[in-house]
């Protein structure tokens, strides 16, 4: 079913619009197969559970970390990471960059911004963005890069709110875009939209969603 569903999605996805399948909890013989169906990025929200899968599978596979981050674990991925989502601290910016640095690399970063009217979601107030942003501490870190910013709208059916939640994103997003062009940020991935939203979320602008449950199946656990 793996590679039916894979193919389905992808068929319904806009051009510009890019794939990350979340393979967080199932196991690697499920990665193979989407990978089998022509999948290459995959989405983990746990640093130990991607350095395993990474080890065991092709390595022209990119990584996105989607999860949130713990500091002390960076480390672990720093060498192979192709993009995290998650970065909702500038202390794990800077963690980031320091771990980067130590692999001559650059690693390529998204800021998470709290859309959710909830208050179980992680990420950044659009202020505490700009803060950081217009730092002097910011212009410093040469071994990361701000490619663009990550939401997660609210658990609900509501289409009006995550309608007005992904717009809230998407027009600070182009805001930023024009505005906001250095060596070390360069915005041009808005990662918005899941299983149950992504298209509502490309609808409102979105040009990555991050799809699991509809590809893989329902996870056993709450990951
Ligand atoms: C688990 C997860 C997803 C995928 O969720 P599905 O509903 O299974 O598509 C997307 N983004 C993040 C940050 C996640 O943790």
């Amino acid at each position: 079913m793996i590679k039916e569903n894979l193919l389905e999605i992808k068929q319904s996805l806009p051009e510009n619009v890019t794939l990350v399948a979340v393979s967080k909890t199932k196991p690697i013989e499920d990665l193979q197969e989407a990978y089998a169906a022509g999948q290459r990025i995959f989405g983990e929200n746990k640093i130990q559970e991607m350095v395993d899968k990474y080890e065991a599978l092709p390595k022209d596979i990119q990584w996105h970390m989607i999860g949130h981050l713990q500091s002390n674990k960076v480390k672990y991925m720093a060498h192979f990471v192709n993009l995290i989502h998650g970065v909702d601290k500038f202390s794990t910016l800077k963690e980031i960059n320091k771990q980067a640095k130590k692999h001559d690399k650059v690693i390529n970063c998204l800021l998470q911004v709290k859309i959710a009217k909830e208050d179980t979601k992680f990420g950044l107030s659009f202020d505490e963005i700009n803060e950081i942003l217009a730092s002097e501490a910011f212009a410093e870190l040469k071994n990361i890069k701000i490619t663009g910013f990550m939401g997660m709208a609210t658990f609900t059916d509501n289409k009006e709110q995550l309608q007005e939640e992904f717009l809230s994103l998407k027009t600070f997003f182009d805001a930023h875009k024009l505005k906001t062009v250095t060596e070390n940020c360069n915005l041009k991935t808005l990662s918005m939209g899941m299983s149950g939203d992504y298209i509502l979320a490309i609808e409102n602008g979105s040009n990555m969603v991050r799809v699991g449950s509809s590809i893989f199946g329902q996870r056993n656990y709450n990951a």
